[in-house]
């Protein structure tokens, strides 16, 4: 059983989340300050944290970061702020993915499988699956309902750098370093186009992309189907 720790301070939003999660088969654990959460980190050692960036008695960030420096525990941020610096902030400070308020709970119930599958599988699937196109990323092979798809080795890679954050925001500028090497970060156009190629050979419907998601002005998630083997 997995334990979240929900840093919140809105008692109606916590309640939810503990009905929500506890239905899920997660043990709930809350903090409803700062401090609280730290306090609460350090004791219980949670599988993951779910922090809200409005605390009455400081910032969420500085919660992340301060768990960060002694813990590699997935967190989670779900909060009402949807401006792209504060998701970028966040996950500066050491977040794995960001949630804005309102919620739907699938989605965020995804999210959190998403942070504590990297935790528990931290080999991601060599098979990833969307719709009737199958991607082997060792094998470097990938075939759809026509039959091969030629894919290049920078689509591998940008592929391979999201799998291995599948279902969770991975920032345009770690891509970037991770593909193209560093000192690039601000040459977004060369990703923007190996996505938009991507799209164009993985998505049903590239205009309308439902696995390579874009996160405006932060970066990308990649989707894939669940029952991939
Ligand atoms: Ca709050």
């Amino acid at each position: 059983m997995h334990q979240v720790l929900v840093i919140e301070d809105e008692p109606g939003i916590r309640a939810v989340l503990r009905v929500l999660l506890t239905a899920e088969g997660y043990r709930c654990i809350e903090a409803d300050t700062a401090l609280r959460a730290e306090i609460e980190a350090r004791s219980h050692k949670p599988d993951l944290l779910l922090v809200d960036l409005g605390l009455p008695d400081g910032d969420g960030l500085k919660v992340i970061r301060r768990v960060r420096a002694w813990s590699p525990v997935p967190i989670v941020v779900l909060s009402a702020r949807t401006m792209e610096e504060q998701k970028v902030a966040a996950l500066d400070a050491g977040a794995d993915d960001y949630i804005t308020k309102p919620f739907s709970a699938p989605e965020l119930l995804a999210r959190l499988r998403a942070a504590l599958r990297r935790v528990t599988h931290a080999t991601p699937s060599a098979v990833l699956r969307f719709g009737d196109v199958r991607v082997d990323l060792a094998r470097r092979a990938a075939r759809g309902a026509d039959g091969e798809i030629h894919l290049t080795p920078l689509e591998y890679r940008v592929l391979g750098c999201l799998a291995r954050q599948l279902g969770s925001i991975v920032m345009q500028r770690q891509l970037i370093r991770e593909v193209w090497g560093p000192g690039r970060e601000d040459d977004s156009r060369s990703l923007r186009v190996c996505i938009k190629n991507l799209r164009a050979k993985l998505e049903p419907d590239p205009r309308q992309p439902h696995y390579l998601i874009t996160e405006t002005g932060v970066g990308y998630r990649l989707r894939a189907d669940e029952d991939a083997a």
